[in-house]
C-alpha cells in the first residue's frame, strides 16, 4: 500500500502543472460584494474558456468556497477544499462559459481594516476571495464589478465604466481589455478622494488619498507625472494599460503592490511637505509603476525568474530617481545596496539571482546591480533596445531569464557570457566589479576619500573635514559629521558650527544624531534644530534637549506642542511621553496626556501608531485593562510584523501576575480569535 501514495501524488501534480496546456481561461466577469460585518465575500462569476485539448475536467482555484446557482451547459460543478472542478465533455478548440454564485470567508488575501477593505494577491492567492488561477501562466481578462456602500469609493483594475445603484448599495463596474495573471487582481474600498492628471501621452493618472488628508496629497504623490513620463520614455514601450491608479491603505502588508492599473500601498507613506524630506513615496511610486511593464505585461513563468520582475522594477525606479534627484543619489543607492550585498556574500550567504528561494535583497538589489552592470557593458542604447524588443515580443505573456538574454544577445555585439556567470549564476556578490563601477562617479570618489579617514585621528584630518563641510553634498557632509562622533567638543566645535551653518537638512540632522551631551556654549545653536523641516530631526532634538536641560523641559515641549510628525505620530507620541515626566503640567493635563497615549494603542489607529504607543507605554509602565486588551487584539493582527511585536510584548508582560489576573478577569470580553490565542498561551478564563 505504501508505494501508492507517492505515485498518486506524482500523477496529480503533473496533471495540475499541465492545465495551461489543456485549457486557456479567457475571461472572468464577476460581481463581488465584500461584507465587513462577517468579513466574508460573495458574488456571481462568469467564466469563458477555450479548450486546447480534449478533456473531461478542468478546475479553477478557489479556497473554501461555497458554490450555488450553477449555469453551465452539459457541465457539472463541484468544489473541493481549494478548487472548483468543472466536469463535462470538453472538445478541443471549443469555447465554453459557465456561471455560478460563490461565497467565502477568506482568512487571507482580502482584508477588512476598520473602514477599509483591500486585497493583496501576490504571495497570498486571489483564489481565497475570487475563483481564479494560482498559476501565473494563464492570463485572464478580468472584469470586476464591486458592490459597496453608497458612501465608499471603490478602486479596481481597469477602466471605470459606470456606477449603478442597486439594493441601497452602489456597484462600480470596472473593465480590463487585456489579460493578466490572477495575482494582480485587486480591489480597495474606503473613504477616499482623488486628484487626477494626465500623462504626456494622455494616460489618466489618478492619485487617491484618505478623506481629510488633502494637505498630504501633493507631497505624497510629488513627481508622479514626471516618473510616469520618464519611465515611458526610458523603457521605450508605451504604458500597456488604460489608466493608472494609486491608493494608500491602512495596515498594508508591504510597502506597495503593483496590481494592474491599481497600485495599493501602505498608508505609512502619506507625508506632508515636512515629512517628505525624511521619507517619501517616490521610490515605491516608481517601483510599482515599473512593474506595470516588468511583471504585469511580461510575467515570470516561475520563481526562478523572479528577478525579471523585482530586479527590473528596482533598477527602473532607481533610474527614475536619478532623473529627479540626480546622479549622486543614483550612485549612493547603488553603493548602499552593494554594501548590504557584500556583507551577505562575505558571510557565505550570497545567493544566485536565479535562485527561486533567494531573499528580497537578492531579487531586488542584486537584480538591479546586474542590470546596472549589463547596461554599462553593452551601452545604454543596446540595453534600451534589448528591453524594448523583449517587452514587445512577450507582451501579455510569460517569460524566463533566457527569453530576456536572447533579446540582449540579438542586439549587442558584446559577449555577455561572463556577465551571465558573474551576475546570474554566481552566488557570491561581485564586489570588485561593483566597486570599479562606483568609481566612475566623481561623487563616489570624493565620498570614498572622506570615508577612508574614519580611522585617522581628528587632528590630522581637520582640514579635509572642513572642506567636506563647505557647501556640503548630503552624503559626504553626513559622513564628515559622523567622524566627529565621540571626539572632545573642544576639538569639534568649529566643525559642528560649520555643519550647522551649512543649512543642509541632512548634515544638520547628523549633528542632532551624534551629540548626546550639549555643551552650554552650543545650546543656542542646537536649539535651532527644533525648527528644522524634518520630523526626524525634531524628534531627536527634542529628546536630547529634554535629557540635557531639566529646567527648560517645559519650554521645549511648548515649542513643539501640536506637531504630529509622520503617519505613526512620532513627534506627538514622544511629546506625550516626555510631558508625562515633566514638571509644570497640572494633574488634569497629565491625565489627558496619559489617556491620549493609551488611546493610541486602540485598533482605531493604524498598526504603526499602535506599535509606537505600546513602546512608550511599556517604557513608562502605563498599562491598564484597556491597553492590555488592545495588546491582545494586536497579537492576532493580520500584519505579521506587528503581530510578532505584540506577541513578544504580551508574553513579557504576562510574566507579571497582576497582568495575568487582569486578563483572566476580562477573558469573556475578548473575541474568539483572541481567546484562542490566549488559550495557546495557557491564559484561560
Ligand atoms: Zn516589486
Amino acid at each position: 500500500m505504501k508505494c501508492i501514495y507517492p505515485l498518486l501524488f506524482l500523477t496529480v501534480t503533473s496533471l495540475f502543472a499541465q492545465q495551461t496546456e489543456t485549457v486557456d481561461f479567457l475571461r472572468i466577469h464577476a460581481v463581488v460584494e465584500p461584507e465587513p460585518a462577517t468579513e466574508s465575500v460573495s458574488g456571481i462569476l462568469e467564466i469563458t474558456f477555450k479548450m486546447l485539448t480534449e478533456t473531461d475536467s478542468i478546475y479553477l482555484d478557489a479556497h473554501k468556497m461555497q458554490v450555488r446557482n450553477v449555469k453551465a451547459e452539459n457541465t457539472s460543478l463541484s468544489t473541493t477544499e481549494d478548487k472548483i472542478w468543472m466536469v463535462g465533455d470538453f472538445q478541443k478548440d471549443n469555447t465554453y462559459t459557465a456561471s455560478f454564485n460563490f461565497m467565502a470567508t477568506p482568512k487571507q488575501t482580502l482584508y477588512f481594516t476598520r473602514d477599509q477593505i483591500w486585497t493583496q494577491g501576490q504571495g497570498k492567492y486571489t483564489s481565497h476571495w475570487l475563483p481564479s488561477l494560482d498559476d501565473m501562466n494563464d492570463k485572464i481578462e478580468f472584469d470586476l464589478s464591486i458592490k459597496a456602500p453608497i458612501d465608499k469609493t471603490v478602486i479596481s483594475n481597469g477602466d471605470l465604466m459606470g456606477k449603478n445603484e442597486f439594493d441601497g448599495k452602489r456597484v462600480w463596474k470596472y473593465d480590463m481589455p487585456n489579460p493578466m495573471a490572477s495575482y494582480l487582481v485587486a480591489l480597495a474600498i474606503g473613504n477616499f478622494e482623488k486628484n487626477v492628471q494626465n500623462s504626456k501621452r494622455d494616460i489618466l493618472l489618478e492619485t487617491y488619498y484618505p478623506v481629510g488628508e488633502d494637505q498630504k496629497a501633493e507631497p505624497t504623490y510629488r513627481y508622479t507625472a514626471e516618473i510616469f513620463n520618464f519611465l515611458e520614455r526610458e523603457i521605450g514601450v508605451d504604458y500597456p494599460w488604460q489608466n493608472y491608479k494609486q491608493v494608500p491603505v491602512r495596515d498594508f502588508l508591504y510597502a506597495g503592490m503593483e496590481n494592474t492599473t491599481a497600485t495599493i500601498f501602505s498608508e505609512a507613506f502619506l507625508v506632508d511637505s515636512i515629512g517628505f524630506n525624511d521619507r517619501n513615496y517616490v521610490n515605491v511610486n516608481a517601483h510599482e509603476l515599473a512593474h506595470q511593464w516588468f511583471g504585469n505585461l511580461v510575467t515570470e513563468t516561475e520563481g526562478t525568474h523572479h528577478w525579471l520582475q523585482e530586479g527590473f522594477a528596482t533598477f527602473y525606479a532607481l533610474l527614475a530617481e536619478q532623473e529627479i534627484f540626480g546622479e549622486d543619489y543614483y550612485y549612493w543607492q547603488l553603493y548602499n545596496s552593494a554594501e548590504q550585498l557584500k556583507a551577505l556574500s562575505d558571510e557565505g550567504k550570497g545567493e544566485k539571482l536565479v535562485n527561486p528561494n533567494a531573499s528580497s535583497l537578492t531579487f531586488y538589489q542584486k537584480g538591479a546591480w546586474a542590470l546596472h552592470i549589463l547596461r554599462e557593458k553593452i551601452g545604454v542604447e543596446a540595453f534600451r533596445q534589448s528591453v524594448k524588443q523583449y517587452l514587445e515580443k512577450y507582451a501579455f505573456q510569460n517569460v524566463t531569464t533566457e527569453d530576456f538574454l536572447e533579446e540582449v544577445r540579438s542586439i549587442t555585439q558584446e559577449d555577455i557570457s561572463q556577465w551571465e556567470k558573474d551576475w546570474l549564476f554566481q552566488s557570491a556578490f561581485q564586489s570588485e566589479q561593483a566597486y570599479q563601477s562606483l568609481l566612475k562617479s566623481p561623487f563616489m570618489n570624493r565620498y570614498f576619500e572622506i570615508a577612508a579617514l574614519r580611522e585617522t585621528p581628528l587632528a590630522e584630518k581637520k582640514e579635509q573635514i572642513q572642506q567636506a563641510l563647505t557647501l556640503p553634498n548630503d552624503y559626504i557632509g553626513q559622513e564628515a559629521v559622523q567622524q566627529l562622533y565621540g571626539e572632545p567638543f573642544s576639538e569639534t566645535e568649529p566643525l559642528l558650527q560649520q555643519a550647522m551653518e551649512s543649512n543642509n537638512l541632512y548634515v544638520r540632522q547628523t549633528v542632532a544624531m551624534i551629540m548626546e551631551e550639549i555643551p552650554v556654549s552650543f545650546l543656542q545653536e542646537y536649539e535651532t534644530l527644533l525648527e528644522d523641516d524634518s520630523y526626524l530631526t525634531k524628534e531627536i532634538a527634542l529628546q536630547t534637549l529634554w535629557m540635557n536641560f531639566t529646567d527648560k523641559r517645559k519650554e521645549y515641549l511648548d515649542r513643539l506642542n501640536g506637531i504630529i510628525g509622520f503617519q505613526d505620530r512620532n513627534v506627538e507620541q514622544l511629546w506625550l511621553a516626555l510631558a508625562l515626566l515633566t514638571d509644570g503640567y497640572s494633574k488634569l493635563q497629565k491625565a489627558t496626556f496619559k489617556n491620549r497615549l493609551q488611546g493610541f494603542t486602540s485598533s482605531v489607529y493604524s498598526f504603526e501608531v499602535r506599535q509606537k504607543a505600546f513602546e512608550y507605554i511599556n517604557q513608562l509602565q502605563l498599562y491598564n485593562d484597556e491597553v492590555i486588551g488592545n495588546l491582545i487584539n494586536a497579537a492576532v493582527h493580520h500584519n505579521w510584523r506587528f503581530r510578532t511585536f505584540a506577541r513578544d510584548l504580551l508574553t513579557e508582560i504576562l510574566k507579571n501576575p497582576g497582568t495575568k489576573n487582569a486578563v483572566y478577569k476580562n477573558f469573556d470580553s475578548f473575541s474568539e480569535e483572541e481567546k484562542a490565542y490566549l488559550n495557546r498561551l495557557n491564559v484561560k478564563g
